[in-house]
């Protein structure tokens, strides 16, 4: 238990140390309300937060530099720190870089990056420039094995600093790994997916990672399902054959 609480504030400490690094508040120390989108990121102030978003993702990126906080960092050959627009109303988060991001520093762009930007272009009818693409890991682990627990909490302080810059109304977390981070490891993809979650009171759609539709096509048809959804609460024109 003693250990327990010792760990819980040394990751606490390292968080305020990120932000305090980056000239940033502490975290807040309460999650904010889904109905407190307006006030915590409404127009006004995602416009002013969305001018300097660019500016600030890339202090994110100087300060994560080339991070030796994690044994990840043994195998890889690139960090990838996510890329898009840093006022995207959506972000999409995986799991972890594969090998075709770790040689090419970005997100998604082996196979299942390419079914990704598919959904996005042609699905969607979006830029994939004009979403973000991120990651719970930003190192390859090695062989694609799910990134461990300290690997994650290690990781995902940056991931919370992204989110935080970005403001985005929708996060579409892809596959178990990314969904269990951001909503709790009872977290059931199967079951669980296609259901509106929240996460630090931006709504928040599991779905199917794009490598699992690679092995398994007939799932197509749910994530489809599900980005309709999340285009239906970005406000956008859902065109459906039927
Ligand atoms: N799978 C992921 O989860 N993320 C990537 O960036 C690529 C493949």
């Amino acid at each position: 238990m003693e250990n327990e609480i010792r760990a819980i504030i040394s990751h606490m400490k390292e968080w305020v140390k990120v932000y305090q690094d980056m000239g940033f508040d502490p975290p807040p120390v309460q999650a904010r309300k889904a109905t407190g989108r307006k006030e915590a990121g409404g127009i006004g102030s995602r416009q002013k937060r969305g001018a300097r978003g660019a500016e600030m993702l890339e202090a994110l990126q100087e300060f994560i530099g080339d991070c030796k906080r994690c044994k990840l960092h043994l195998g890889r050959k690139n960090l990838v720190f996510g890329e898009g627009n840093p006022r995207a109303g959506l972000v999409f988060v995986g799991e972890g870089p594969g090998r075709d991001e770790d040689i090419v520093g970005k997100p998604f762009v082996g196979e299942a990056g390419k079914l990704l930007t598919r959904i996005i272009v042609n699905g969607m009818g979006l830029q994939r420039e004009n979403v973000y693409i991120c990651n719970i890991v930003k190192c390859r682990p090695p062989r694609n094995r799910d990134p461990e627990k300290d690997e994650v909490e290690t990781c995902l302080p940056f991931l919370e600093q992204q989110i935080r810059i970005i403001g985005p109304e929708v996060i579409c977390t892809l596959g178990r790994v990314a969904a269990q981070t951001l909503l709790g490891d009872d977290f059931r993809i199967t079951r669980g997916r296609g259901t509106w979650r929240s996460y630090n009171g931006i709504p928040l759609m599991p779905t199917f990672h794009p490598a699992y539709l690679l092995r398994n096509p007939a799932a197509k048809r749910a994530v489809w399902e599900d980005v309709q959804e999340i285009m239906r609460r970005l406000g956008m024109e859902v065109k459906t054959n039927a």
